[in-house]
């Protein structure tokens, strides 16, 4: 079980409320750095231990900023993400760029930037070769395909675009190794939102056990693994957070077995975690605009998918807290909805609330990752504004809100016949 909890209180709220009008994202700084804290403390046993922050989940440069502080890299597969690192001063081996299906430019500024390039085939040797030239030190994506099972989110390995497979993983670190390439990283994605730490300790012992054999096939010495992102977060109370410690040990156990012992010491372990650091800590603070009741009872809130796509795209429960109404029965169930002139624009379907009334405050929770990132136009609607609730208390505007001017910007209504 987790609590729902708000890091604010009611007054905070409405006072905040009075400044800016809903619907916004609003971030905590301090749960933030607590999660950043968390990871990094769970890892205090591996000397060079970072996570590289998955810049996608949360683009914003205050977030960057933070992250950065608390010692985290950036985690790119952008153009605009490593320039967005690189606003926030984040360069060099501080930014992982996992990206796929790359265009040139993009390798161009990485390795102008310096940072760590991990590959998603073995034609992009080449293709980087030719353009940019090879960087000292490469890493590659592996798709382990029917070798492991993958989960809900990211799919079977098999069908999942990403990485390369494990035949094409020996010839591509030989044919690296053969082009000058100094130093070498491996890399698995293999599951997202994943709460199950045992997963992610399996793919561990998978990763370690191809570094030795990767190490004694092609002669090279790997300087990282990267275990990628994907740690789940409960989104729903009833769910339990991962289980930091418990991975951490199982992780530290295989290293001792299958690096220490193979004398392939010191690799570095990495991460790109995303939702484990930001997810849990924002909230898209919304207000009831309407109620209706036909075959079924609405509440229809001034937010829609646009701002918060993960209950259309993945089915993907997020808790609801009705303002001021916390302590009261949960009396009524409503599909909580946006007003997108399509269906699927539904936060909640048959959720047992309290019983809401128009101009309520509703608190979507676990917004703040993969939250205001994935907003879009659709039906001509304007992204939202993110504030940050700072460790002081003080809030913050780190976003506007979109104005119709910027939705407009690049039409060129001059063009039009009179
Ligand atoms: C999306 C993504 C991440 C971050 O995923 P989270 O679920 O936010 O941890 C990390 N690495 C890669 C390559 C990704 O595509």
């Amino acid at each position: 079980m987790v609590e729902k909890a708000i890091p604010f209180t009611q007054r905070q709220l409405e006072k905040i409320l009075k400044e800016y009008p809903t619907p916004f994202h609003i971030y905590d700084e301090r749960g933030i750095r607590q999660a950043a804290r968390e990871l990094k403390q769970a890892f205090a046993w591996m000397d060079g231990f970072t996570n590289y922050f998955a810049v996608k989940a949360l683009p914003n440069p205050y977030i960057l900023q933070i992250l950065k502080a608390e010692g985290f890299g950036a985690d790119c597969s952008s153009l605009p993400e490593l320039l967005l690192a690189e606003r926030v001063g984040i360069t060099g081996s501080d930014i992982m760029f996992s990206s796929n299906e790359t265009p040139i430019e993009e390798y161009g500024k990485a390795k102008e930037l310096g940072a760590i390039i991990n590959l998603d085939d073995t034609s992009h040797i080449a293709y980087l070769e030719k353009y940019v030239g090879l960087p000292d030190l490469i890493s590659f994506r592996y798709n382990p395909g029917p070798r492991r099972a993958g989960n809900a989110i990211i799919g079977d390995p098999k069908e999942a675009k990403y990485g390369l497979t494990y035949d094409q993983l020996f010839q591509a670190y030989h044919l690296a190794k053969n082009k000058g390439v100094k130093s070498f990283g491996l890399h698995a994605m293999i599951a997202s939102n994943e709460l199950n730490a045992q997963y992610f300790i399996e793919t561990a012992n998978m990763l370690f056990d191809l570094v030795v054999e990767i190490s004694q096939r092609v002669g090279i010495t790997f300087s990282f693994v990267n275990l990628g992102g994907g740690i789940g977060i409960p989104y729903r109370p009833e769910q339990t957070a991962f289980d930091l410690q418990r991975f951490s040990q199982g992780v530290e156990e295989l290293y001792q077995r299958k690096i220490i012992k193979n004398g392939l010491y010191p690799l570095n372990i990495v991460m790109e975690c995303g939702r484990l650091i930001t997810g849990p800590h924002g909230y898209l603070v919304t207000t009831a605009i309407h109620k209706k009741e036909t075959y079924k009872d609405y509440v229809g809130l001034d937010a829609c998918m646009t701002n918060l796509m993960r209950p259309a795209l993945y089915g993907a429960y997020h808790h609801i807290t009705v303002l001021g109404k916390e302590q009261k029965a949960l009396s009524h169930k409503y599909d909580v909805v946006g007003s997108l002139c399509e269906n699927f624009d539904k936060f909640a379907i048959d959720r047992d609330l309290p019983e809401v009334e128009t101009g309520d405050t509703l608190i979507i929770h676990d917004t703040g990752a993969h939250g205001h990132a994935m907003g879009f136009n659709y039906n001509g609607k304007l992204r939202s504004a993110e504030l940050l609730l700072k460790e002081n208390g003080e809030v913050q505007l780190i976003r506007r809100a979109e104005t119709i001017e910027d939705h407009f910007s690049t039409l060129d209504f001059s063009g039009l016949a009179h």
